[in-house]
C-alpha cells in the first residue's frame, strides 16, 4: 500500500500510526493486512479483521476510505 499512499501524501502514511475503531488496538498502518489490488486495495486490522482503510484508484481520482480508524498519528519533523 505504500506505492498507492505515497501519490497522495507527501509524507510516509505506512508508518503512521493508526486506532483501530472496531477494536482500539494501535500499530502502523505498515502491520494492516492488504487484500487487492482489485476492484481497490483494502486494509484489515490485524487483531479483528475490520476493514480499517479502503483506497481507490480511478482514472483522474484517487478514492480513500478511512471510517476504520479512529485516528492516525503521523510524526512530522520538529
Ligand atoms: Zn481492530
Amino acid at each position: 500500500m505504500a506505492g498507492p499512499l505515497s501519490e497522495i501524501f507527501a509524507v510516509d502514511v505506512t508508518a503512521a500510526v493508526g486506532r483501530c475503531s472496531g477494536c482500539g488496538s494501535t500499530g502502523p498502518v505498515a502491520r494492516l493486512r492488504v487484500y487487492g489490488p482489485e476492484p481497490g486495495l483494502v486494509a484489515r486490522c490485524p487483531d479483528c479483521e475490520q476493514v480499517v482503510l479502503r483506497l481507490v484508484r480511478g482514472p483522474d481520482a484517487a478514492w480513500l476510505d478511512l471510517r476504520g480508524a479512529v485516528s492516525l498519528r503521523i510524526a512530522l519533523p520538529s
